[in-house]
């Protein structure tokens, strides 16, 4: 399958600077970096445990924990009742040990599901860096979730221990206690007489104080199981994707390269370790580079966002276009009210980036957004926008140095076909063998042995790669939308209603159609004082018309107060379309409920 050229017009390449930089990238020349690069030199970058193998808590912790930087603020909490705490990588390792003690001393053997559901307290990472170190598998749940997807995804994950808070345990998990017959052990984080009250529970912090500090590493390789993420659930009920302790690799090359990660950084990624944006950006690969990792308990606000980036001097921001767009919304002149002086690089992934916003960053930041591209099931970024390479704005940017990514379809179950000719639209692959490439969905290896071909992972994701090697999203192939012989990707035809000023969000889905097989209907957020009526529809329609035609532009336009999205920020467009259609309307664990959007804090790629 191929889909048609696109219409809409992109804006120019934003050239970047050569030459002189006043902290020089760590990738400075992205042709050379792909022809040097190895996966086995990527791995030299980190230590081996050691007695042999590999261990992300040793990656992350300990050998930092042993250096220079001991002393060197690894985390850095700012708490929601306006305290500022940090754990130093010493203190970091010092926690960690305690923890995996802790579980040792409950008599949890290696290799258990340890369930997280916590916001972001500073025990949340210590529990998952703790449980990796123990040798068992760590799995955030998003602490803004019901009891029914906590129920299911421990279920489902065999959790034998759980850390949550006294306040979340008994909204969301006390009543079902009986239902989770593999749950063991519930660490609760309260105080002494909180946690006392409520049998069958275990005080974690005097657990933890209780608990000896001296050396322990479980002797995981690595191919050892390390996480569980569960997927956002976009397109169905969310899978279980398995990772291993080997994706550290992945984590470190790509946080250094994709996000140019240096020494003396002050890192702030925004997502909820909840999803895996926040375990592997949130975590893992700031730790993995020593650098210090901004964690903010608060929800999203833009003036106190840019307040925080401004007093604590962050260099390097990881976020999501979600939050980006409400940023816009607010102006470019906030941001620059600001001293923003130390931002070095700003980067975006969850959603497709449309290129105005991208654009924008230029004006409030001084440099484009950098969108990356990746999924649950990479563990790491695949596919970036550099530092030192020019941006294209709503392009995806080039694969990492180390992955292959190519523009495919498939031809039956075994085989796919590589489409080479610049512009060919098709499913997006990734040639399989990276580090961080998950291992298995959860009690579904026949669907994991589905997602690969020829040697390819099928990524689920429509995109296209231009003559000069950019990459572009076009949309999933679940939504892509088949119009009088047209294929429609979804992505394209939002970002160009996005461009007209009433309109604030947009998605588009496909109706059936007995004559055109489907027509294209947007759903469209009308812009604070917008009238949203038949008058601005036909505008918006007009407007859309001209720049796609009338055979892609959307036949109907409905207004809607807010899109259906999951908590990590994504348009849940099946939704739209049962809701449509009348039909069912699936797993919706992941939905978000229908108060405004805490945007930004809850990202996945
Ligand atoms: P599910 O697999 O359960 O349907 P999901 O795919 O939304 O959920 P995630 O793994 O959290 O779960 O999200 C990955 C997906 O998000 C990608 O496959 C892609 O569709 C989208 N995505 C991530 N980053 C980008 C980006 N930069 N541009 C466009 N889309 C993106
Ligand atoms: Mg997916």
């Amino acid at each position: 399958m191929s889909l048609d050229q696109p219409t809409s017009i992109a804006p120019p390449a934003l050239r970047k600077p050569q030459g002189e930089w006043a902290v020089p990238p760590n990738l400075r020349d992205y042709d050379d970096a792909r022809r040097t690069f190895t996966w086995t030199d990527a791995a030299r970058a980190l230590d081996g445990s050691p007695g042999g193998g590999r261990n992300i808590a040793h990656e992350a912790v300990d050998r930092h924990a042993a250096s220079a930087r001991a002393g060197q603020d690894a985390l850095r909490f700012l708490h929601r009742d306006g305290r500022r705490t940090a754990l130093t990588y010493a203190a970091l390792a010092r926690a960690t040990r305690k923890f995996a003690h802790v579980l040792t001393g409950l008599g949890v053997p290696a290799g258990s599901t340890v369930f997280v559901l916590a916001d972001r307290i500073p025990e949340l990472y210590v529990a998952a860096l703790g449980t990796l170190r123990h040798g068992s598998v760590f799995s955030p749940l998003f602490s803004a979730f019901g009891p029914e997807p906590i129920r299911s995804r421990v279920t489902l994950g065999e959790g034998r221990v759980l850390v949550t808070t006294v306040a979340l345990y008994k909204a969301k998990v006390m009543a079902q206690r009986a239902e989770l017959p593999s749950l063991e052990h519930v660490l609760l984080v309260g105080t002494p007489e909180e946690v006392a009250a409520l049998p069958g529970t275990h005080d974690l912090r005097a657990l933890l104080a209780a608990a000896p500090d001296h050396p322990v590493l479980a002797p995981t390789t690595a191919d050892s199981l390390a996480l569980l993420h569960f997927t956002s659930g976009t397109t169905g009920r969310p899978k279980g994707a398995m990772h291993v302790h080997g994706a550290i690799v992945a984590h470190l090359a790509t946080g250094r390269l994709a996000l140019d990660l240096q020494d003396g950084d002050v890192f702030w990624c925004t997502a909820d370790p909840g999803w895996v944006t926040g375990t592997s950006y949130g975590i893992i690969a700031p730790l993995a580079a020593g650098v210090t990792c901004l964690v903010d308990e608060g929800d999203f606000e833009p003036e106190r966002w840019y307040r925080l980036l401004a007093q604590e001097r962050v260099t390097v921001w990881y976020t999501a276009p979600t939050a980006i767009r409400l940023l816009v919304r607010a102006g470019a002149e906030l941001a620059r009210a600001h001293d923003l002086s130390a931002l070095r690089f700003v980067a975006s992934v969850g959603e497709p980036l449309n290129a105005d916003a991208v654009v924008w960053g230029q004006e409030a930041f001084g440099q484009p957004i950098h969108d990356n591209w990746w999924q649950t099931e990479t563990g790491g970024i695949m596919i970036a926008n550099y530092r030192a390479m020019d941006v294209r704005p709503g392009s995806m940017g080039k694969p990492l140095p180390g992955v292959d990514a190519a523009i495919v379809e498939r031809t039956n179950d075994e085989q796919v076909r590589v489409l080479d000719a610049p512009d060919a639209q098709g499913e997006l692959a990734l040639r399989a063998g990276w580090p961080s490439m998950f291992r298995g969905y959860l009690h579904d290896e026949e669907r994991y042995r589905r997602c690969f071909a020829d040697g390819w992972y099928l990524t689920g994701d429509l995109a296209r790669r231009d003559a000069d090697g950019y990459f572009w999203f076009v949309g999933r192939a679940d939504d892509v939308i088949k119009s009088s012989g047209h294929l429609i990707g979804p992505f394209e035809v939002e970002s160009t209603l996005l461009e007209h000023p009433a309109v604030a969000e947009a998605a588009v889905i496909g109706v059936p159609d007995p004559v055109a097989g489907e027509l294209v209907k947007a759903y469209v957020v009308a812009k604070p004082g917008q009238a949203a009526d038949d008058a601005l529809a036909a505008t918006i329609r007009g407007f859309a018309r001209q720049r796609f035609g009338a055979a892609v532009a959307p036949k109907s336009i409905t207004f809607v107060p807010r899109l259906p999205r999951t908590r990590s920020g994504k348009i849940l467009r099946r939704l739209l379309k049962a809701r449509e259609l009348g039909l069912p309307e699936g797993d919706l664990s992941t939905l978000e409920e229908p108060a405004p959007p805490p945007a930004g804090g809850e990202h996945t790629p």
